[in-house]
């Protein structure tokens, strides 16, 4: 006996490797996968766990690219005042969410208290929560004209001061550290097409945060914010609606390195689902909510015909975006984008695992890579909605142990033999 072993029989593989998918068995043994067969074949030993698959799909697990475990599915000032006794429950709730729907690995994108973010990560870390891998963030660094969650920010003006400030929050031990360079139409007082900071500012957060491991993150909206990331090393541009010629040249000059996440969900259901909770369409369309997602839309296209590296992940936490829901931002992709379904998984699978810091370890069911992956009920490059029905989810699997268990599905299916 060599520890934890699983076989996955007959399953159809999406390896994300290729654009290929073929049917095969896969072992898992402790933390790895072991072994992918094409065509099938392998035989476990007499202490193999035996999944039969039953041709259903067999792929990585998902990342969400812009993750808030603590906002919490409310308004903006509920996330801002609530009480840090309930808000760490929040984190342990959200936290589940995303593993419960298929994700293991999402990049914290600031929390509404500076340390939320690092005690569930290390609490999760820790076995004592179950939770996806998470990179986290602290609250976000703005400067005092350019708030836009006033109570959940740390407020920073001058050189000095950003680097007093960045620094204290790369010591408590954060993966990423966020700026605030550009506005947002909701708040009706700092506009997605306002930038905000200076470049000396932004450039000292990125040398700091460099020189401890840790990367910079950006809001970003207005098309001179997103230069602004490009000049001075920013690693991950959040929305980049406004994007313009020259900064689209810029950021194709470092596709490489940098990653995008629009974060699309927010505008979409700002538009269309917010209406129920008093935000009407007519009052998202007349702050400049579609004309911002036209921008976007157009933006994005041209990146993705340039090969720059576009990540789902919707800013999903507030009142409608709830928790829970994540994949709908790879339908968005599909639809809005008028990506392939295979494209799309790749995003959140392979260059997951590239955000993550993990390229060779997360996103792709192959020899050697973690065994985070996921046991479907249907072929989610025939559907990809197929992905946000968690009925479906039959197998979700973190670091070679199940999160959620085959054996407990009750599907005409199921079936369970030892080898
Ligand atoms: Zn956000």
């Amino acid at each position: 006996m060599k520890g934890n072993s699983i076989l996955f029989k007959n399953v159809n593989v999406i390896d994300c490797d290729n654009e290929r998918t073929f049917n095969g068995d896969v072992l898992v043994e402790g933390n790895r996968i072991k072994k992918v067969a094409e065509g099938g074949g392998i035989l476990g030993d007499g202490d193999t766990r035996v999944i039969e698959g039953n041709g259903r799909t067999l792929m990585s697990t998902l990342c969400d690219a812009h993750t808030h475990l603590s906002w919490n599915s409310g308004d903006l000032d509920f996330v801002q005042n609530m009480p840090v006794e309930e808000h760490m429950l929040v984190c342990v709730e959200s936290a589940k969410m995303y593993i419960d729907a298929g994700y293991t690995m999402c990049v914290g994108a600031a929390s509404a208290k500076n340390r939320l973010d690092i005690v569930i990560r290390d609490a999760i870390n820790a076995g004592r929560f179950p939770g996806p891998r998470y990179l986290a963030n602290a609250m976000e660094l703005a400067t005092s004209n350019g708030l836009l969650l006033p109570k959940a920010s740390n407020v920073v003006d001058g050189v000095d001061q950003v680097r007093k400030v960045a620094r204290e929050i790369i010591g408590s031990g954060v993966d990423m550290i966020k700026l605030i360079l550009s506005g947002e139409e909701i708040t009706t007082r700092v506009w997605a097409q306002q930038t905000f900071f200076d470049d000396d500012e932004v450039a000292v957060v990125v040398k700091e945060a460099h020189r401890c491991g840790v990367r910079v993150s950006a809001h970003a909206r207005s098309a001179e914010s997103i230069k602004m990331c490009l000049r001075n090393g920013v690693d991950v541009i959040y929305h980049a609606s406004y994007i313009d010629d020259e900064g689209m040249d810029m950021l194709e000059a470092k596709k490489d390195t940098v990653f995008v996440a629009p974060g699309l969900n927010w505008i979409t259901a700002t538009l269309e689902d917010a209406g129920q909770f008093g935000y009407s369409s007519e009052l998202a369309e007349k702050v400049g909510y579609k004309r911002e997602l036209e921008n976007a839309v157009r933006g994005l296209t041209e990146m993705h015909k340039r090969g720059i590296k576009i990540l789902p992940g919707g800013d999903y936490g507030f009142l409608w975006t709830p928790h829970g829901t994540y994949a709908k931002d790879l339908q968005i992709f599909v639809e809005r984008l008028g990506w392939s379904t295979m494209d799309t998984i790749r995003a959140a699978t392979v260059w997951g695992g590239e955000i993550m810091n993990m390229p060779n370890d997360l996103g792709k069911v192959k020899e050697g890579y973690l065994a985070d992956l996921l046991l479907v009920d249907g072929d989610p490059l025939k559907d990809i909605k197929i992905l946000q029905d968690k009925k479906r989810l039959h197998g979700i699997m973190k670091d070679g142990k199940f999160h959620k268990d085959p054996m407990t599905v009750g599907t005409p299916y199921e079936e369970l033999v030892e080898a």
